[in-house]
């Protein structure tokens, strides 16, 4: 590989490719070639189990600008395209899936538009029909609940296909923070952006690697990395606690004192109990959360473990 710095660097995390990879390949080395820019591929090895990191060092061999960095366990997406932005050395570095969802061919537009100023260029989703009506659904849930709880302007339908110059890069790298949700940090560094309409393809091979259990933990990821908004509502309910309490026990006290009649009212005691006692476990889970992001940030592991950097094999 070159030793010079290219122009453009593609980070692509991949967990479980294979059967994507040779489509990716074949349709991604033709439009990185038309751009005319020097470039480097930096796949990004997700600690897959199947065949991808096989099938990347045998596509390696007669693509020269292929790079492999392979993680030694999954850390999931997020984790692993900022291993990729980390190791990457491009002047401008794009993020974009394996899976061919985000169409390769968008880069060169991107690449113009941050060619004409815009720091960063957000792939946005002019058309997700092909997503499913659920994922759509989550993801708008997604983006109006992160809008309302942070005030962040994160563009609506732009997921992680994008492209930032050197310098945003390096701001995102030089962030401390554990788990970061990428799209919603990048748009609070402030750089000048621009937006590039694209439509949404249909995964080309293979199975989505995104399933329920690490759609949530993004979802948390992102309101305890950028809300307190929930730790207010769980003041909000004491207070509303507070005052229904100290009502039941005025009316109480009163009909015990003025009105001669001890209530009956077990079935009110039960859920009342019952419904405080949910109201305290929940609290305490979203204290949880914040002091399991507190906890994760001061024990300040990697967030990701790197196998190989195949740039070191023949540097
Ligand atoms: N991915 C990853 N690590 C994971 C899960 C996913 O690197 O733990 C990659 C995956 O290979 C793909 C991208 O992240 O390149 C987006 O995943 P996917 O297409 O499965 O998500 P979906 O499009 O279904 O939301
Ligand atoms: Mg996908």
């Amino acid at each position: 590989m070159a030793t010079m710095t290219p122009e453009l660097s593609v980070v692509i995390p991949m967990f479980n490719e294979q059967d994507v990879l040779p489509l990716l390949v074949e349709r991604l080395r033709p439009t990185l070639e038309s751009i005319g820019a020097t470039y480097e591929v930096v796949a990004v090895d997700d600690g897959s189990k199947d065949q991808t990191p096989v099938l990347l060092q045998r596509f390696k061999r007669e693509w020269p600008q292929l790079r492999v960095i392979r993680l030694r366990a999954n850390a999931g997406h997020q984790a692993a395209i900022s291993a990729g932005l980390a190791a990457a050395r491009g002047q401008w570095m794009v993020t974009i899936d394996a899976d061919l969802q985000d169409p390769p061919e968008v880069i060169a537009d991107m690449v113009k538009a941050g060619r004409e100023g815009a720091d960063v260029v957000y792939g946005v989703r002019t058309d997700r029909t092909t997503d499913t009506a659920f994922k759509r659904q989550t993801a708008r849930a997604f983006y109006l609940l992160m809008r309302r709880l942070s005030g962040i302007d994160a563009p609506p339908d732009a997921g992680d296909f994008r492209l930032m110059s050197r310098a945003t890069v390096e701001a995102v790298n030089a962030l401390p923070e554990h788990n970061r949700v990428l799209r919603l940090v990048v748009p609070t560094l402030g750089f000048p952006s621009a937006t590039v309409g694209y439509r949404r393809e249909e995964r080309a091979a293979g199975e989505s690697k995104y399933p329920l259990s690490k759609m949530l933990k993004l979802t948390l990821d992102s309101i305890t990395g950028f809300s307190q908004a929930p730790l207010r509502l769980a003041t909000w309910f004491g207070l509303v606690g507070f005052v229904v309490a100290a009502v039941m026990l005025a009316y109480a006290l009163g009909m015990k004192l003025f009105g001669g009649q001890v209530l009956q009212g077990w079935t009110s005691i039960v859920a009342i109990v019952a419904a405080f006692a949910a109201l305290q476990l929940l609290c305490l889970g979203i204290l949880g959360e914040y002091i399991g992001r507190i906890f994760v940030a001061q024990q300040d592991r990697p967030s990701y473990y790197v196998a190989y950097d195949s740039l070191n094999d023949n540097s």
